[in-house]
């Protein structure tokens, strides 16, 4: 499919389209790792969750840990995709410094996933599928520390055999904000089903991305693959990086190699790291020490019927059930507890609140303050008690607008854990319904403005200046309906 003319990049002799595919690696969410054991808890002391069977003693077998497999089926499920009865594992030989096997075992003809889906809302009104290619089981290696000493280098063999999904996309992708757009959705999709927690930075989820360009609809570059990205916004960086270096390149008459780059983030650009391997360079055969992966049906239909609600599910009921807009669902959705969260405050204590006004207290000024804070809504101190309380007391009248963000911000900053209802009685937030003292409100202001008031006659939005005042007089709590129609009245418009 052509890339839009939007997505194009310009150089110095025409317009580019850039083609991404990404291969991603997840870590599995289980207590022990793929072929051994030993825990795959993140963060303990080095070397302290290594088995014999990791540490590759002599003698030591692999045994397939059942669990890593369910979640690899629940996550192919949740993309939609494939499940293959039968696969079975094969050993990719190269020497890798932190996996002392010297050989990774993963699957390579036949994957336990195959080809599946994920739909990408790029932005409000931009929508894409990238096509997923396979999943597979593997494990992942262990890490080398080259910096605690300056002679010696060090091993930490704790991540050594701990299960991963790499997760391989069709070329799809065409862009650096759709490349971030479907990896935020795969791990939404991916934290849904808890089979990878989706936390970057501790590694559990990372991307290779392979980027070419080509003129649009012509023939197809060579792509370079840029290793191990572990954010969502040095995706996007190292893509443009990436397809910008090899446009100049091939501007300039050169032809771009085949190779494996390293993003660098401090100076934005990429580098070569060693010339691509291909498939047989690893001389792929499968693992005699295991036996080929054989499922049943009846198995991976139990998984589908327990498999909770996904992202797309839970978007469309809220659009239908709540009559939220496809934009304000997407974003509740986007992080699980958020939806949950928005659920709660709608529903809390058997009443139903309205659902709009609800969405745009979560995701405007309780989110706001949320990511000032670094945290999501449900991780800060604000409980769905508090914003309930707060959007009935609006819907009452109880409080006005002003007032209502006055008292967020008194429930964030002053009182964290009240109940709003008594911070309102207790402050004397309570909106002025008495009409008699509005209008002396009202009055007082006309009177001490004559000028204003001639102004007012001539040109009616000065309205809102007036509202301003009486609102200031009354320290923010007049009504404002009462405080408008008097101020008509009074000022013939
Ligand atoms: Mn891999």
């Amino acid at each position: 499919m052509a890339a839009s003319t939007s997505k194009l990049i310009r150089g110095a002799t025409g317009d580019w389209e850039v083609v991404i595919g990404m291969e991603v690696h997840a870590q599995v969410v289980s207590k022990a790792k793929l072929f051994s054991g030993a825990s795959a808890e993140f963060g303990a002391e080095p070397n302290a969750h290594v088995s014999p069977v990791d540490a590759a003693m002599p003698g030591m077998l692999p045994v397939i840990n059942a669990e890593c497999v369910a979640q690899a089926v629940r996550s192919g499920l949740g993309l939609k995709a494939k499940i293959n009865l039968h696969s079975h594992f094969d050993r990719k030989n190269y020497f890798y410094p932190d996996l002392p096997q010297g050989y990774q075992i993963s699957q390579y003809k036949d994957p336990l996933v195959g080809e599946g889906v994920v739909v990408v809302d790029v932005s409000p009104n931009e929508r894409i599928e990238v096509g997923i290619e396979r999943l597979h089981l593997e494990q992942d290696a262990g890490k080398s520390l080259h910096d605690q000493s300056a002679t010696e280098s060090f091993v930490d063999l704790n991540r050594c055999g701990v299960g991963l999904m790499e997760i391989v996309s069709k070329p799809d992708i065409h862009s650096a904000d759709e490349a971030k757009a479907y990896v935020a959705k795969l791990r939404t999709i991916l934290r849904y089903l808890g089979t990878c927690d989706g936390n970057m930075e501790e590694g559990s989820l990372r991307a290779d991305i392979n980027v070419s360009v080509r003129r649009p609809g012509g023939p197809s570059g060579t792509r370079c693959e840029i290793k191990n990205v572990n954010s969502i916004r040095f995706i996007g960086q190292a893509i443009e990086a990436e397809a910008r270096r090899q446009i100049g390149i091939l501007e300039d008459g050169g032809t771009v190699d085949q190779e494996t780059r390293l993003f660098d983030p401090n100076r934005g650009e990429t580098r070569s790291m060693r010339s691509k391997e291909e498939a047989h360079d690893y001389r792929y055969f499968p693992d005699p020490d295991l036996l080929p992966l054989e499922l049943d049906q009846a198995y991976v239909e139990r998984l589908a019927a327990e498999l909770p609600e996904l992202p797309d599910a839970k978007k469309a009921r809220f659009v239908a059930e709540y009559g939220l807009s496809p934009y304000e669902a997407g974003v509740l959705v986007a992080d699980k507890e958020t939806a949950d969260y928005f659920e709660a405050v709608v529903a809390y204590a058997g009443k139903r609140r309205d659902p709009k006004v609800v969405a745009n207290w979560i995701t405007g000024d309780v989110a706001a303050y949320a990511n000032s804070v670094g945290l999501s809504v449900p991780q800060t101190h604000l409980k769905p008690a508090q914003i309930a309380e707060l959007v009935d007391l609006l819907a009452e009248g109880t409080i006005s607008g002003k007032i209502a963000k006055d008292l967020l911000a008194i429930l964030i900053a002053e009182e964290k854990d009240a109940d709003p209802r008594a911070v309102v009685e207790a402050r004397g937030l309570k909106q002025v319904t008495d009409l008699g003292a509005i209008e002396t409100a009202v009055d007082a202001i006309i009177a001490a403005n004559p000028e204003k008031v001639a102004q007012a006659r001539a040109k009616p939005s000065m309205l809102g200046w007036f509202v301003g005042q009486v609102m200031k007089e009354t320290g923010g709590k007049a009504n404002p309906q009462s405080v408008n129609a008097f101020l008509r009245t009074k000022l013939g418009i």
